[in-house]
């Protein structure tokens, strides 16, 4: 590498909420390639940095203070720096906290710890003894060992081992304290392709070896075997000596999936997600940079890893609104991801069963290439899907199954197969309430009520943690045995399985009684084993794990997702259905899915009952092309709050007075957010619409830099937001 002669300046993006990066000075003898991890100092602190480009001269050249350190690391590569650069523009966030996502591996850029081992040398020691001896030929396979080892294998004492080290005839050599990534193998296959996935398959190897952008929608119902297709993708890519990323919601990142691609691939991926512990967490970072890690596997933060050649992406389930972070950087990692892709020049491939509106308009627009799967690989069929009118066949008082729900499992059960029933909502009653009074139980910090977990005999708020006992007296009239439990969360529901059913082995699946992926898959191979008979779950059991043995699903409360103002709500209700009951009958035995409703006739359960899901897109397509709404035209929601809750109404009003006028931009708003008051902050909205061909993020730059905002009034922006709470 040839040595820079001559000082000169760099400019140095810092991972804090900062615009632009700062101008630094390279002193003689350092090398600060752009993308080189740098010590700068800011202030009185060493920071950790990144070169972002030659110096922007914005400071004079001498009162710039000096680079402290090049870090042994590789450079963060061009096209994540870019990245980090497109991603700021558009979510309207300074580019620095932004990198901040890209540097979640405290540790990686320190030289890794190594230990020592001994390989056999060619001397023998003077003296050679039947303990040496062992020694000798255990070390004669040529491999590297600690000395602890040695003597373990060869059954001798440390000092044995110590004798030879002194002889030479061990020779020391450095070895890595970290395990080294296995290269997957592209000729491991365990499954022949169907000829459907065969055909779809060679669609995605050719966009994969033309080696340029494209996006691709894998589209095929639950069982058709996608992951089957995409791990096709990933062998090409492997093969033209390139990385890949799987990205998947959190919570479908099972050893179920882990599994799948160890059987395709003869080892297991490097994995990215919360879970990781930090040293894990230093090896991938560091394995990805270095390109010895060559499939990542992982949550929405893997796209911010810095690969050194990726070559593909797939988004598995990619409808998922868990792909948007909502907290500090809002970004949807789905959309970013195809952003990734373009800035990289390689393709993506967007996989799921119940695609988003907005990935199937892109796909009909001819943005996007559709490749679909038809048929459900295998034997199985598609599960039959009825809806149960409440109306007309109620539950008894204080029940919430419907007499033919009820003998649907009894029918199952004794067919020895397993039945699943499906609320998503945690916890035992979402509402509290004082049959005196009339006093419902909220949080004190924010508008909603306080779930009762009965399990863990408490009250609490899902929005901010709170929790208190479940009071003797109602809080507010003071009358003792009148609070109520209002409404069915999963643990009411098992209760009342366990009361009908006292023979029956039941499974309770919600965040609450499972933490981590580990306690997750001792659940599922319990289920797996049969040694479980009904599961009682939230959301958790819609992800795709196979239980052959599970052929009815019952959904408690079909309407439940319903009931939200939100835009995508038929749409989202829809996808969690259509997926939940995808859980039935996947292997040899037909499934039947019964969906607990008021509203039969609403568009979503006559789609569900149909399976005529590409009508109910189009509608819901028409629905929004009338109202503007995305992806035929742009939202950003804006949601300012304060503790103070006079000064946010006034700041609000200020902000109001402050709204350019701009064409086809219209700002709606301030109103008090659905959720009022959160962790004791007041909180006002404004939604800002505009039509697809405008630069909203310049007109929000426009806005909120002619603000003021007062150091009590806090301002979150979310450009395309999902979240309308
Ligand atoms: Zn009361
Ligand atoms: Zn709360």
């Amino acid at each position: 590498m040839p040595i820079d002669p001559s000082p000169r300046s760099v400019s140095v993006l810092i991972p804090l909420a900062l615009p632009a990066p700062y101008d630094y000075e390279v002193p003689a003898g350092l090398i600060a390639e752009e993308g080189a991890y740098v010590i700068v100092p800011l202030g009185a602190q060493q920071m950790l940095g990144v070169v972002w480009g030659p110096g922007t001269g914005e400071v004079d050249a001498k009162r710039l203070k000096p680079v402290l350190e090049v870090l042994d690391a590789p450079p963060m590569p061009a096209a994540l720096r870019r990245f980090v650069d497109w991603i700021a523009a558009y979510t309207l966030n300074p580019r620095g906290s932004v990198l901040r996502l890209a540097l979640r591996a405290p540790g990686a850029l320190e030289p890794q710890r190594m230990r020592t081992a001994y390989r056999l040398a060619d001397a023998r020691p003077a003296r050679m003894t039947p303990a040496r001896l062992r020694v000798v030929e255990r070390a004669s396979d040529g491999f590297a060992r600690t000395a602890r080892e040695l003597a373990e294998e060869a059954g001798v004492s440390d000092g044995v081992v110590r004798g030879l080290i002194e002889a030479a005839s061990l020779l020391p050599v450095d070895l890595p304290t970290e395990a080294p990534f296995p290269e997957p193998d592209i000729g491991a296959r365990e499954k022949a392709l169907s000829p459907e996935q065969s055909a779809a398959a060679s669609v995605l190897r050719a966009r994969v070896e033309a080696g340029r952008f494209a996006t691709l929608l894998l589209d095929g119902v639950t069982g058709s075997g996608k992951t089957e297709v995409y791990f096709e993708a990933v062998a090409e890519a492997l093969a033209r000596g390139k990385q890949a990323l799987i990205l998947l919601p959190e919570i479908a990142l099972t050893s179920q999936f882990l599994d799948r691609f160890e059987a395709r691939f003869g080892c297991k991926p490097a994995e990215w997600h919360s879970e990781l512990s930090q040293r894990e967490r230093r090896r991938v970072w560091r394995g990805v940079a270095e390109g010895r890690a060559r499939v990542v596997v992982g949550a929405r933060s893997a796209l911010f890893l810095p690969f050194s050649d990726l070559g593909l992406i797939v988004v598995d389930e990619e409808h998922e609104a868990a792909f948007k972070q909502e907290e500090g950087v809002i970004y949807h990692a789905r959309d970013m991801a195809v952003v990734r892709a373009s800035l990289g020049d390689f393709p993506i491939v967007l996989s799921s069963a119940t695609p988003s509106l907005e990935t199937v308009v892109n796909a009909q627009l001819g943005r996007y290439e559709r490749v679909v799967l038809p048929e459900r690989h295998g034997t199985a069929e598609l599960p039959e899907i009825a809806a149960i009118d409440m109306r007309e066949e109620p539950p008894e008082r204080g029940r919430w199954l419907s007499p033919r729900l009820v003998s649907e499992i009894v029918e199952a059960l004794g067919r020895g197969e397993q039945a699943m029933l499906f609320l998503n909502r945690r916890g035992y009653a979402p509402l509290t309430l004082c049959r005196t009074c009339g006093h419902r139980i909220e949080c004190p910090q924010c508008s909603s009520w306080l779930v009762e977990h009965r399990f863990r005999r408490e009250l609490v708020c899902h929005h901010c943690g709170y929790t208190a006992p479940v009071p003797k007296a109602c809080p507010s009239c003071g009358a003792e045995e009148a609070l109520v439990a209002c409404g069915p969360g999963v643990e009411r529901i098992a209760e009342e399985i366990a009361e009908r059913f006292p023979e029956a082995r039941i499974a309770v699946l919600s965040s609450d009684n499972l933490r981590g992926p580990q306690s997750h898959e001792e659940v599922f191979r319990a289920i797996e084993a049969r040694e479980i008979d009904i599961i009682v779950g939230t959301q958790i059991v819609a992800k795709g794990h196979h239980f052959p043995w599970l052929t009815l699903v019952g959904v408690v409360d079909a309407d439940l997702g319903l009931e939200n103002g939100d835009l995508r709500a038929a749409e989202r209700t829809f996808q969690l259905l259509q997926q939940v009951a995808g859980r039935a009958g996947r292997a040899e035995r037909r499934g039947r899915v019964f969906l607990q409703t008021y509203m039969p006739e609403h568009g979503v359960m006559r789609a569900l009952v149909s399976g005529d899901r590409d009508r109910f897109l189009d509608r819901e397509a028409a629905a929004r092309e009338r109202l503007g709404h995305p992806p035929f035209g742009r939202l950003v929601g804006v949601v300012l709050s304060s503790e103070n809750a006079a000064q946010a109404q006034k700041f609000a009003r200020e902000m109001a007075r402050a709204a350019p006028q701009a064409e086809g931009v219209s700002v709606l708003g301030p109103a008090p957010a659905p959720l009022a008051m959160l962790r004791g902050r007041t909180r006002l909205r404004f939604l800002v619409k505009s039509a697809r061909n405008i630069n909203v993020q310049a007109y929000m730059q426009a806005w909120l830099s002619a603000l003021k905002v007062p150091g009590s009034v806090r301002i979150a922006v979310d450009v395309d937001p999902y979240s309308f709470l």
